[in-house]
């Protein structure tokens, strides 16, 4: 097992299926150009080997399949069917909803059955605005069919100052009303927001901002949480849960246990970190050969953690997998 000075390991792993995109949300792209697949994209049977390979080396236990959009690439069958065979404690997905209707069936039947959804506001302009793509009813549909097939849900807000923060309560309301965890994801400094930091702290708003608005509405406390988990929880009692992913007010770096791949094939050990590490000729490899090499560079993509807080990076969310 591979650790680091902090007892930092290697735990959960995000592969990102597709750079390609549906929407073009605008923290996370800047010019509203939707992202679309790179050319070398790994092979759904290289990924999976990928995977394998990483749960051997690394000692991953929990995946989640991300992109882009995961839910536009054609390889998420074969990806989920090869991975469902890797003895993984915990496969989950992360999209943005709009094709959630049409692969339900695919996701159940693949053995999915832990969701997040982006969605940063029930207001239909302001959701065209953000995400400058897709449709809300199609969502809010592909999402109360989720529910009503068992899914359990959790929705990622990123709330941003003067386009959403008016939708902080309704969502949260929407969300304790169907047993979904809501979970607010501080604004963070990526691709072009890390370029420039104006429009970053004109749209940033902090955590306790945020719980001083749900405070005005809602009692709550904070609830327990796994020690390396992103998020500080919060009841409220005899209706719910949210969640904030405080990046900046409350760091997560000690005790993070995130891997990255891309659909490329390359390892990011950290969102602040412009390093990686090119594991994509590794995939082609049998066991014996791929795994030393593996080795190595999981060393390095360890060490390129921040010690304490994130610092900003300039890859694009939807490059990485978010
Ligand atoms: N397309 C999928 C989706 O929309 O969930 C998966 C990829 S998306 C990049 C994953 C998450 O990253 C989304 O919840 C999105 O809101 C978040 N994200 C992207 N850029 C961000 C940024 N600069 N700060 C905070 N969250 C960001």
């Amino acid at each position: 097992m591979i650790v680091d000075r902090q007892g930092r390991r290697f735990r959960n792993l995000r592969v990102s299926l597709t750079a390609a995109c549906n929407y073009a949300c605008t923290y996370c792209v800047p010019d509203g150009k939707r992202l679309v697949a790179a050319q070398d994209e790994l092979s759904a049977e290289a990924m999976v080997r990928g995977v394998g390979y990483l749960v051997e080396a690394a000692g991953i236990e929990c995946l989640r399949i991300t992109g882009g959009e995961p839910l536009v690439s054609p390889k998420l069958e074969a990806v989920l069917r090869g991975v469902s065979t890797l003895g993984l404690a915990d496969i989950s997905l992360t999209s943005n909803g709009q094709l959630l209707s049409r692969k339900l069936p695919l996701l159940l039947a693949s053995g999915i059955r832990r969701l997040n959804v982006s969605l940063d506001t029930l207001d239909p302009v302001a959701f065209r605005a953000i995400a400058r793509g897709g449709d809300l009813p199609t969502v809010l549909a592909g999402l109360d069919e989720a529910h009503a097939a068992g899914m359990r849900v959790k929705l990622n807000m990123v709330p941003l100052r003067g386009q959403n923060l008016d939708q902080v309560l309704p969502l949260l309301e929407y969300c304790l009303a169907r047993g979904f965890e809501l979970r607010f994801i501080e604004l963070m400094r990526m691709g072009h927001l890390a370029r420039d930091g104006n429009s970053f702290l004109r749209q940033f708003v902090a955590m306790p901002e945020l719980l001083a608005m749900i405070g005005e509405r809602y009692r709550f406390a904070q609830a327990d949480a796994p020690v390396d988990a992103t998020a500080l929880r919060y009841e409220i009692p005899g209706q719910g849960f949210f969640g904030v992913i405080a990046n900046e007010s409350v760091p997560f770096c000690r005790t993070c246990s995130r891997l990255r791949l891309s659909s490329t094939g390359w390892l990011h050990g950290c969102l602040s970190s412009s390093n990686r590490h090119y594991v994509g000729d590794l995939l082609d490899k049998p066991r014996h050969q791929a795994l030393p090499a593996l080795q190595g560079l999981l060393v390095k993509a360890l060490g390129d953690k921040q010690e304490v807080a994130f610092s900003g990076g300039v890859t694009v969310m939807k490059i990485i997998g978010g």
